[in-house]
């Protein structure tokens, strides 16, 4: 169907967007990449029929995989992206004053430079900032050979196939775990519980063989199609995930956020998973 762009996800269901006009289209060296204009969204890309991020709600995503762990952990000097080539966790991640430096491990160089060229509202200059440090390599090699550790570890990644694959399994969990310091937090980008059951049933259990405490928060991004998006959670600290709206009020105005989804009531309402995502987790990850 010329101009629309039909995301080719799932085999029973699929979303489409208006195409405007196409940016850029092409090949990188590892995954197809479209970045197209859409009237309601702005700009739009794409990676292998997937629509990765839009300007239009990419502040839901980042806000909540940035925010909520930087400001449960309270003290997050080192923190760790893998992947996030459209460099918008990047900049939330530097949003926190608190933030020393900002490791983003990131396998397709030409995602970061046609991200910078035609969506550079999304990282908003974040890969100037000095903390930041890019590095382009598979985020499942860097975790297992790196000598450094983190204080958060935060796992934006393309779907569980092609390049992404890695990033579900129980081996880089471990490694990500093992490059964690003390009262340190991983998250991850977990995929749309209403779509992706199994996803968030192997990645519960393989997060909780690890953790203390591995759970889910939530948050609804309106294209990635399909209800809640969940956000892995895993820690050996139990009290990180039970932080109330009043300390997290305090830590939020101190760090002088300013944000378009992410509230310290939101983060709080986050943790509490919907009956059929319990379901799917056997009821384990409510408590
Ligand atoms: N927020 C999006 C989502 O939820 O689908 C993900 C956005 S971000 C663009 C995903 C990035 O992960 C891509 O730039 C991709 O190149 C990168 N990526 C995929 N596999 C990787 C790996 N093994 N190591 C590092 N980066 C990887």
């Amino acid at each position: 169907m010329s101009g629309w762009y039909t995301e080719t996800l799932y085999p029973d269901v699929a979303q489409r967007l208006r195409m405007g006009t196409v940016l850029h289209r092409d090949r990188t060296g590892l995954q197809d990449l479209v970045i197209f204009e859409n009237p309601l969204l702005g700009r739009v890309m794409a990676l292998d029929g997937v629509i990765q991020t839009t300007e239009g709600d990419e502040h839901v995503y980042h806000e909540m995989l940035g925010h909520v762990p930087i400001l449960a952990h309270g003290a997050a000097r080192r923190v760790l992206i893998i992947g996030g080539g459209d460099g918008g966790l990047l900049r939330r991640v530097l949003e926190h004053p608190g933030v020393e430096r900002a490791t983003m491990v990131e396998i397709d160089r030409s995602v970061v430079d046609l991200s910078i060229e035609y969506l550079p509202a999304i990282s908003a200059g974040a890969f100037d900032d000095p903390r930041a440090e890019l590095v382009i390599a598979d985020g499942c090699r860097f975790v297992k050979e790196t000598p450094e550790s983190f204080d958060v570890i935060l796992v934006d990644s393309t779907d569980p196939h092609g390049p992404g694959a890695v990033l579900f399994t129980e081996e880089f969990y471990r490694d990500c775990k093992a490059r964690l310091a003390p009262g340190g937090i991983l998250c991850t980008q977990n995929g749309v519980p209403f779509l992706q059951p199994e996803e968030l049933r192997s990645s519960h259990q393989r997060l909780g063989r690890l953790f203390a405490d591995a759970s889910f928060f939530v948050a609804p991004v309106p294209t990635y199609y399909g209800g809640f998006m969940a956000f892995g959670w895993a820690t050996d600290d139990a009290a990180l995930r039970r932080r109330t709206a009043g300390e997290i009020r305090g830590r939020f105005a101190a760090a002088g956020l300013k944000t378009r989804y992410y509230t310290p009531d939101i983060h709080v309402a986050s943790f509490a998973l919907p009956a059929f995502m319990l379901d799917i987790l056997g009821g384990a990850a409510a408590g």
